[in-house]
């Protein structure tokens, strides 16, 4: 038995505990007296003061495998790699590398602009900055970096791009620095800690780890529960509303389980079709990159332990490519020297080069109607029809390439362990988005309108990374909390700057 009881009928619930389904939920409980269960596959460690989180989740220095879905996907040429994705409550903001940014305006217009009307970036600012409160994200100074990344930002200023300690900024435009992150005295600062924390004692509020939905039940085209499997057996909770905040890889997937999805698909797999929603699963987005890797110079583990403060992940430099739009930088640059632990195998100290507008479009597809299966997934890195993705990619590659010729950055990386044009070995930057996308009723591709509600379904809604209806040119994780606290914004029908003034 669980220590939970879980309720028969709730007001709201919401499936999933990641960075988009905590925010929300911390947002609707804080201004309503609803009754709202919040549900999520993987534990729920509770207030952080309960000290009961495991130290490899709250160690912000390396990324933990503790706690990981164990999906995988076709990510480029038939090659397989793995997805990491953290089922625990907290979502990936539970396992992250903790980097802060928050996009940039022309992301949130270019949003409004697709025909998502209140998104735009003078609309949602205030969120954003509520989320990098809550996270309480901090900027670092070039004195606290290890040796290793304070040589990656002087190699990247070598190059002509400006010192930079501001991008956690709207506004923030081409530069290199230390990177912002969301880490209190080494604790990775997760989004139960940040949104459901303050709102724990609420005692319409129930929250239940180590439950994972099944499907959405519904009455014609209403959605009035969620059929799940709970540490006390399989069950239904009836719900007035129910939103799905399952990350980019789930949510499409259990939409299609539960019969939301190209009707062609459902019936092969023998899903009744409860609205056929061909955009669901489609329009993948990531962040691509190109890596190479070092063997690191003589003793670099040893002199990274020496530095108080080292995670392995701890400066960004942004860059325009020769086809960046009309946004302040298409490239991210950054080094991940350390542990390594994201990546067992790799050599101590690796370069990446992210396209940061990336156009390419995989799909999620479920391999068969048992619950228990995880998703196919399909990324297509580097497939866009123009060619802008590898052109990005081949011109982040450069870049790096002529920050490694800077003296003090080679004797640090040693000898080169990579091999080959690294665009044929495209990586993720585990920061999928956009498989369920917002958009009009003009859009055949849109699955949720701008209010996050599942097209033609009634009581059904999205809240999470999956409705990007194009990726934001930065780390997506506060972006994600955006999105979470917007939608329970529009269903409380307040507005932004109302919703993050602090309750009592
Ligand atoms: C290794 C890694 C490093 C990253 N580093 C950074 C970084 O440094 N900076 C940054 O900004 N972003 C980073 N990201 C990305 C960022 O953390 C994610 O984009 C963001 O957390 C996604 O939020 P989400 O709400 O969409 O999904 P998630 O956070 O994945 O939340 C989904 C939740 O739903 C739960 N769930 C799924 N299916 C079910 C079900 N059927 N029933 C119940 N619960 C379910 C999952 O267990 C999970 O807790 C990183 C991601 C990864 C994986």
């Amino acid at each position: 038995m669980s220590g939970v009881h879980l309720p028969d009928e709730v007001d709201t619930i919401v499936v999933g505990a990641g960075t988009g389904g905590a925010a929300f939920t911390g947002l609707l409980a804080a201004h309503s007296t609803e009754t709202v269960l919040l549900v999520e596959a993987g534990p729920d460690y509770g207030h952080f003061t309960d000290g009961r989180w495991p130290a490899d989740v709250l160690d912000a220095k390396a990324i933990p495998l503790s706690h990981d879905w164990g999906l995988s996907g076709t990510v480029h040429s038939g090659r397989t790699l793995d997805l990491p994705r953290a089922k625990v409550i907290g979502g990936c903001s539970a396992h992250n590398g903790c980097t802060a940014a928050l996009g940039a305006r022309e992301d949130y217009d270019e949003w409004a602009r697709l025909g998502n009307p209140g998104w735009d970036a003078a609309t949602v600012e205030p969120l954003l900055h509520w989320t990098r409160d809550r996270f309480r994200v901090r900027r670092y100074r070039m004195d606290e970096l290890t040796s290793a990344q304070a040589a990656f930002v002087r190699a990247g200023m070598s190059t002509g791009l400006p010192f930079a300690d501001d991008l956690d900024d709207l506004e923030a435009g081409v530069g290199i620095g230390p990177m912002p992150v969301n880490i209190v005295d080494g604790v990775r600062w997760n989004a139960s800690l940040a949104f459901l924390d303050p709102v724990r004692h609420r005692p319409g509020l129930t929250i239940a780890g180590d439950t994972t939905v099944r499907r959405v039940l519904f009455a014609g085209s209403t959605a009035i529960g969620v059929e799940i499997d709970s540490p006390d057996g399989a069950r239904t909770v009836r719900a007035g509303r129910v939103i799905i905040a399952c990350g980019a890889y789930q949510s499409p997937a259990l939409l299609l389980r539960s019969g939301v999805g190209p009707a062609a698909d459902l019936r092969a797999l023998d899903i009744p079709v409860v609205a056929d929603l061909p955009g669901v699963g489609g329009h993948l987005l990531d962040h691509s990159c190109v890596q190479l890797d070092f063997h690191g110079k003589d003793g670099l583990l040893d002199d990274l332990a020496r530095t108080p403060w080292h995670p392995d992940e701890q400066t960004v430099g942004r860059a325009r490519s020769s086809r960046c739009d009309n946004g302040p930088y298409d490239i991210h640059v950054f080094m991940v020297a350390g542990a390594n632990s994201g990546h067992p195998g790799l050599p101590p100290i690796s370069l990446y080069g992210g396209a940061m507008r990336a156009r390419s479009e995989g799909r999620i597809t479920l391999r068969s109607n048992d619950p228990h299966d995880l998703p196919r997934i399909d990324h297509r890195y580097g497939t866009d029809p123009d060619g802008y993705d590898r052109l990005v990619l081949s011109e982040a590659a450069e870049l790096l390439r002529t920050m490694t010729t800077q003296p003090e950055l080679a004797a640090i990386l040693g000898r080169e362990a990579s091999t080959g044009d690294p665009l044929d070995r495209i990586v993720n930057y585990c920061h999928p988005a956009g498989s369920c996308k917002m958009g009009p009723g003009t859009d055949p591709a849109a699955v949720v309108d701008a209010r996050g509600a599942v097209r033609g379904l009634a009581g059904l809604h999205v809240a999470d990374a999956s409705i990007m209806p194009a990726i934001s040119r930065g780390n997506i994780n506060l972006p994600t909390a955006m999105i979470g606290a917007r939608i329970a914004a529009a269903l409380l029908d307040i507005t932004p700057v109302d919703a993050v003034l602090e309750q009592a």
